[in-house]
């Protein structure tokens, strides 16, 4: 089995990790409720997806 001959040096592992930051989410305003919701996934508030009621939320 191939084996790397060196340890990596902290300097070439920060490097590596340099693109491993958190980014932030992305939201969309619901078109039905106006709520915030996750792009191509159903509103959880109002159960809405493409214009059309998936799940129906009992209050
Ligand atoms: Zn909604």
């Amino acid at each position: 089995m191939a084996v790397p001959k060196r340890k990596t040096s902290p300097s070439k592992r920060n490097m590596r990790r340099s693109h491993h930051a958190l980014q932030a989410k992305s939201f969309q305003e619901c078109p039905n409720c106006g709520e915030l919701k996750l792009p191509h996934n159903m509103c959880s508030a109002c159960g809405h997806y493409n214009g059309r009621e998936i799940v129906p939320i009992e209050a």
